[in-house]
């Protein structure tokens, strides 16, 4: 294997030492401490995981973090009342609704209904909008994460071509935002793209942000390029049939051969996430108090 690891684990680490120590100079001469509300409908069980990963680091790094349960059934009505009381708070800076919500509620509705100044996942319409026009905004946490590896790794990103392949709203979209407004020359492909192969083997970047367990093969990697592996995919185990692993949305194994450098599945773009939602809470809540906002852990 020739490839660099991009270490998402250690960079997370640091990530969340820098937020730790912004908070902790937010208390001692503000007095101020950033609190984050993350509200979850339901029992979808790795819903319950993720809620919970994000209230342990939450506290890990000195923030408040307040945890709102509903039943499943709970109506959209009781659901807006909780996230308009959240936008009326002062000492919630960061809100977030674990997705996926039941099927009885809009979740279009329910994400536009959040303060834009508090929506520390970055998906309601004004953030969108903001991130499309090259404004000041709060950016999808998994795509910013992405976007400080890269820039941890290069420095500049100017120039360089990037492929992004996948074209979700919560992805693949803000993710090629990111880069545009890095200057690099973005493509990004989807299920409907031509000679997908050809298309990656132009990336210097190659983002994966599939959902289909190791589909990008080393071949279709450029020699050199920085491969950014999104995807999640639990597989069965190949040795282990009773046994499951996860994999990303690229063939490791084959693309490390060849690549200049790679996130690894697990360890790599998934730690960021958290890491960068806890970024965003602080971005959040020093922008909600007119203070100077933390260095390296913005767009
Ligand atoms: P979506 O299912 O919303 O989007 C997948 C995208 O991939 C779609 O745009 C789709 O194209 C495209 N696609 C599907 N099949 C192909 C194909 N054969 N060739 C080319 N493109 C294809 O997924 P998400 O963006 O939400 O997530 C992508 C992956 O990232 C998943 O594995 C998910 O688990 C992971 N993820 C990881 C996170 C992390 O923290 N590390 C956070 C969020 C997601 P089309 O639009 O044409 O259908």
């Amino acid at each position: 294997m020739s490839a660099t690891i991009i270490d998402g684990k250690a960079f997370a680490a640091k990530v969340r030492a820098q937020v730790a120590e912004h908070v902790a100079r937010l208390k001692e001469e503000q007095g101020i401490t950033p609190g984050l509300a993350v509200v979850l409908v339901g029992e979808d069980p790795a819903s319950q995981v993720y809620v919970r990963s994000k209230g342990k680091q939450t506290v890990e790094v000195g923030m408040n973090s307040y945890e709102h349960k509903l039943e499943a059934d709970t109506s959209e009505e009781d659901l807006l009342a909780l996230i308009s009381r959240l936008n009326n708070d002062p000492s919630v800076h960061g809100i977030l609704v674990q997705l996926p919500l039941p099927g009885h509620l809009n979740s279009d509705l329910v994400i536009n209904s959040i303060d834009p100044a508090k929506d520390v996942d970055g998906f309601h319409i004004s953030n969108v909008g903001l991130l499309g026009t090259g404004q000041k905004s709060m950016v999808p946490c998994t795509p910013l994460g992405c976007l400080m590896m890269l820039r941890d790794h290069h420095g500049s990103l100017s120039g360089m071509n990037a492929v992004v392949v996948g074209r979700s709203n919560i992805v693949g979209k803000p993710m090629a935002q990111l880069l545009l407004g890095d200057s690099c020359t973005v493509t990004i492909a989807h299920s409907r793209t031509k000679d997908l192969a050809a298309v990656c083997q132009g990336a210097d970047i190659l983002v994966a942000a599939v959902g289909r367990p190791e589909m990008i093969p080393g071949d279709w990697v450029k020699p050199g390029a920085t491969v950014i592996d999104v995807g999640i995919n639990r597989i069965q185990h190949p040795e282990n049939p009773e046994k499951t692993k996860l994999v990303g949305d690229v063939d490791y194994a084959s693309c490390a051969e060849v690549a200049g450098a790679i996130t690894p599945v697990p360890g790599g773009v998934g730690p960021m996430t958290i890491a960068c939602l806890l970024a965003n809470t602080l971005t959040a809540c020093c922008r909600a108090n007119g203070l100077a906002e933390p260095e390296g852990l913005t767009a």
